[in-house]
């Protein structure tokens, strides 16, 4: 006898899960999604003017070192071999980023070699900060206050709504300093975007016979979960239980979307530092694909604003609140049985691609009943 599986999301933990536990032949699943498209947040699709592949909540650029998670992901379809050069714009310059050589010869208008330049950064970093305990502490113990303020501070309260001091060091622990001319924005062997776009990824991982996809179909405290044996759920744990114990926090981003003829910034993604520039950055995706000669070309400015009820929640905020409040909601996520939780909403956690994907991976591979 078949068992019943419910998976609410159809992003990539709720594909990974679909697709791992279709190969076993034991179950019967069905996947439902609050929107109308399968992808979750990854979501891409062709705009009919231009012919781009647009990602429609912001870029993605897949990148990992698990190299299991990287032949997992190619099976479903081709990857191009995009790397992410980011520039920044800074008091109206531009610069390279993440910081690197480039930037620090630009930004101080040297030349210095590395090692000069890991001199500089030396003499200009706080030494009296040994551990951080916020992500201000973080980079100024890192590199400093000129550098803090011209590339990190103005973007960091734009994106997060709050002040850098009250948000954790490990925020910027994402994004490397180096004294080479090395601009690649990832520290990681594999890196691409998928040809045909993430959409094409989950729509080929979720095509088999024993699963059933329902799109515009969302998942509230009155569904009824009685027929299927077990749930995986991968939407926001506040909403799961009525906000019971308060809102979680998260930031959520909006796009203002611009069209014109021929090549708009040069270059994939600009950051914008400056608190007096609105948006945080603008993406142009004609430049994510592997040939970027499209006549016409489609760019988005970035704003970043607090989470409202009927805002996508992007980015989880993890703020003292949030974790009490997680915490209690935690203690009623164990006690129910027959449910597991997962995926960057479902555990209230900042998660790139290639973790949701492991991490999926992982529960599919224990998952017994
Ligand atoms: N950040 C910054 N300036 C930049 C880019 C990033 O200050 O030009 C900081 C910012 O606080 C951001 C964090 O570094 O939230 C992590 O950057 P990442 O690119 O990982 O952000 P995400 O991919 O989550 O948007």
């Amino acid at each position: 006898m078949l068992k019943n599986i419910l998976i609410v999301g159809a992003g990539f933990s709720g594909a990974v899960i679909a697709e791992r536990l279709s190969k076993t032949k034991k179950y019967n699943i069905v996947v439902i999604d609050k929107r109308v498209h399968i992808g979750g947040n990854c979501h891409t699709e062709i705009d009919p003017e231009t012919k781009i592949l647009v990602h429609k909540y912001g870029p993605h650029i897949f990148n990992t070192n698990n190299l299991n998670v990287w032949n997992y992901i190619r099976t479903f379809g081709k990857f191009n071999n995009f790397t992410n050069r980011i520039k920044v714009n800074s008091r109206g310059s531009i610069y390279s980023f993440p910081i690197n050589l480039h930037t620090i010869n630009q930004f101080f208008n040297v030349s210095l070699s590395p090692s000069e330049a890991t001199q500089l950064i030396d003499k200009k970093r706080d030494k009296s900060i040994i551990k951080a305990r916020n992500f201000e502490e973080q980079a100024l113990g890192m590199i400093g206050r000129d550098l803090y303020e011209a590339f990190i501070y103005g973007y960091t309260k734009k994106q997060w709504g709050c002040d850098p001091e009250l948000l954790p060091a490990s925020i910027l622990k994402r994004v490397p300093v180096r004294f080479n001319y090395n601009d690649n924005y990832y520290d990681k062997l594999y890196q691409g975007i998928p040809e045909q776009g993430y959409s094409k990824i989950i729509e080929n991982m979720l095509d088999h016979k024993s699963i059933r996809v329902v799109t515009d179909t969302p998942f509230n405290s009155s569904f009824d979960t009685s027929s299927f044996d077990h749930v995986f759920y991968t939407g926001p744990i506040d909403s799961f239980f009525d906000y019971k114990y308060g809102k979680l926090g998260y930031r959520t981003v909006t796009f203002e979307e611009e069209r014109t003829i021929g090549d708009y910034q040069g270059n994939a993604v600009i950051n914008y530092a400056d608190l007096d520039v609105p948006y945080t950055r603008i993406h142009e995706h004609k430049h994510f694909a592997k040939k970027a000669n499209f006549g016409k070309t489609i760019y988005f400015k970035e704003f970043s604003k607090e989470t409202e009820i009927d805002d996508e929640p992007y980015y989880p905020k993890r703020l003292k609140d949030d974790k009490e409040s997680l915490e209690k909601y935690q203690k009623d996520i164990e006690k129910k049985q027959n449910f597991t939780f997962l995926g960057r909403l479902g555990t209230y956690r900042y998660m790139d691609m290639e973790l949701v994907i492991s991490e999926a991976l992982r529960i599919s591979r224990n998952f017994k009943i």
